[in-house]
C-alpha cells in the first residue's frame, strides 16, 4: 500500500495536487477539511461544533478529527492506499494515525511537504475565496491566523516524520504540472 501524507500550509496546493495524485496512483483521498465542510453543509452536530473553530481559522479538537479519519479508513478497506490531506495537523494526530495504521499493518510511506512563500499563499487563498466562496478564504485576518496556527501547531509534525526518515520537502512554487512532476518523482523513488 502507498500511504502519503500531503503536507503544507493553507494555500500550498494540497487539494489540487491530491486530485492529480489519486488519479495517477489510484489512491483514496482523505481530506479532513473536505469532510468537515460536508458535515457542516449537512448541519450535523459534528459540523456545527467544528464551525466554531473553522470560522476563526483555529484547529478543530484532535479527538474530533481523529475519530472522523478512523471511520473513513475503516470504510475504505481494500484501497490501494490513502492520500492524507490536511491531516495530521498536530503531533497528537500524527501519533494517533501511526497507531491506527499499525493496527492495520499499513504504515505511512512518505510525507511530502509543499513549500510555498507566505506572500504566494495569501494570494492563492484570496483567489480561491473568490472562486469557491469559502468564508475562511475571504478574510485576510482569518487567513493570517490559519498560517500562524500552521507554523505554531502544525509545522512540528514534520519532525515527527523526519525522525522516521519519511519527510521530504517539495518546492511548491511554479506551475501545477511542474509541482506534480516533483511529487511523482519523490513517490516513484520509494514505491
Ligand atoms: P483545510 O480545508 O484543510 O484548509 O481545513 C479548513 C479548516 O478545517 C481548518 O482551518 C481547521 O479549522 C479545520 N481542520 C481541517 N483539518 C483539520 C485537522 N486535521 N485538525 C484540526 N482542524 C482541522
Amino acid at each position: 500500500m502507498l500511504n502519503i501524507v500531503l503536507f503544507g500550509p493553507p494555500g500550498a496546493g494540497k487539494g489540487t495536487q491530491a486530485a492529480k495524485l489519486l488519479e495517477k496512483y489510484q489512491l483514496v483521498h482523505l481530506s479532513t477539511g473536505d469532510i468537515l465542510r460536508s458535515e457542516l453543509k449537512a448541519q450535523t452536530r459534528l459540523g456545527m461544533e467544528a464551525k466554531k473553530f473553522m470560522d476563526k481559522g483555529e484547529l478543530v479538537p484532535d479527538t474530533v478529527v481523529i475519530g472522523m479519519i478512523e471511520g473513513k479508513i475503516d470504510s475504505n478497506q481494500g484501497a490501494n492506499g490513502f492520500i492524507f490531506d490536511g491531516f495530521p495537523r498536530t503531533k497528537a494526530q500524527a501519533k494517533a494515525l501511526d497507531e491506527m495504521l499499525a493496527g492495520k499493518k499499513t504504515p505511512i510511506t512518505l510525507m511530502l511537504a509543499l513549500e510555498v512563500d507566505k506572500e504566494e499563499l495569501v494570494k492563492r487563498l484570496l483567489l480561491r475565496g473568490k472562486d469557491s466562496g469559502r468564508a475562511d478564504d475571504q478574510d485576510k485576518s482569518i487567513i493570517e491566523n490559519r498560517i500562524r496556527v500552521y507554523h505554531n501547531e502544525t509545522a512540528p509534525v514534520k519532525d515527527f516524520y523526519d525522525a522516521q526518515n519519511k519527510y521530504k520537502g517539495i518546492d511548491g512554487m511554479g506551475s501545477i504540472d511542474d509541482i506534480f512532476g516533483r511529487l511523482c518523482k519523490a513517490i516513484d523513488l520509494v514505491k
